[in-house]
């Protein structure tokens, strides 16, 4: 029987819709609207185009989107100066810096600039050590929309062997930390790994993030398997995953496709770290159902 698909497309447009009630809680209770404020350095034509469909999703959602487009050859001392800014900003509640930054741009020192409460990404070393210790903290959008399909699907982790492939911090790190969380037995694998094929097959949740067209073969999987596809790989002008979705389908029990997967659940989360983080400034109760 070939794999359920994993439609993110449709559980991403229920949870924006479902931070969209909640926003208009918000804002009756406190008089003002969630902000995210989205910075953007350069013109890499993708980060063009996510930072726009942010601003446009942040406006659907009832929250107050703020732009800041600066030239590629800013200087970090300015890019820094415009992070405390916000910082300082009450109008503002979540900060996203577009990465990648230009070059000669440390990524690490103007994330560090960003204030952990309003880190809607969840990159700021404070949100990773608060994710690691257990803490409730801002968790990074990827990883924590890819955990929501899981849990919709499977129900309950606990006890499950879950192979997350790549360790960024972006994606595969924190996306261990929330299995983990979740009582998975979590194997962390990555370009060093030996036999990947064998470590991939004793996975019930295979998680593939890492930027490698179609390299996860049908033939790894065990029977059954839930497979995540974060991948995002340009190929002759068509998206492909991580996941070779054709072999793949065959011999898993879920699958995401590529695109209308993954994608779509980063902005929905990215919406609801912004409300969380807009809820806890405000000094209200988390939003619930999220
Ligand atoms: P990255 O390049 O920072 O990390 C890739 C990881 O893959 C590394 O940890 C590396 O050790 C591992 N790796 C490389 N070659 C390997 C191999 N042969 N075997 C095993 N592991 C190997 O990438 P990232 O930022 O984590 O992104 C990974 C992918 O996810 C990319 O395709 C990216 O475009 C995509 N992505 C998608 C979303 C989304 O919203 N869907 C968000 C972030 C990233």
């Amino acid at each position: 029987m070939p794999a359920e698909r994993i439609d993110g497309k449709t559980f991403a447009a229920g949870l924006r819709q479902r931070v969209a009630e909640r926003v208009r809680e918000f804002v009756s209770e406190t008089g003002r609207k969630p902000g995210l404020a989205v910075v953007l350095a350069g013109d890499d034509p993708a980060s063009q185009v996510y930072v726009r469909s942010k601003g446009k999703a942040t406006l659907e959602a009832g929250m107050a989107s703020f732009e800041h487009i600066l030239p590629a050859n800013i200087m970090q001392e300015e890019l820094i100066a415009l992070v405390e800014r916000l910082n300082a900003d009450e109008v503002v509640d979540g900060i996203l810096v577009q990465l990648p930054l230009p070059d000669g741009i440390d990524d690490k020192a103007v994330i560090a600039a960003i204030d952990p409460a309003k880190d809607a990404d969840g990159f700021h070393v404070i949100n990773a050590g608060r994710l690691a210790v257990g803490e409730e903290g801002l968790v990074p959008c990827t990883p924590l929309g890819c955990l929501m399909l899981l849990k919709d699907r499977l129900g309950d982790l606990s006890g499950l062997e879950a192979v997350v492939i790549g360790r960024s911090n972006i994606v595969g790190k924190p996306m261990a930390q929330l299995l983990l969380r979740a009582n998975c037995t979590v194997t962390l694998a990555h370009s060093r790994t030996r036999d990947l094929p064998g470590v991939v097959r004793r996975a019930d949740i295979v998680v593939a993030a890492v930027g490698r067209p179609n390299m996860v073969e049908g033939s790894w999987l065990k029977p059954g398997a839930t497979v995540i596809d974060v991948g995002i790989n340009r190929v002759e002008g068509r998206l492909v995953g991580d996941v070779d979705f054709a072999s793949a389908s065959e011999v898993a029990g879920a699958i995401t496709p590529v695109p209308g997967g993954v994608g779509p659940m980063t902005i929905a989360v990215l919406l609801r770290n912004t409300l969380v983080a807009a809820s806890a400034r405000a000094g209200i109760a988390p939003p619930e159902g999220l």
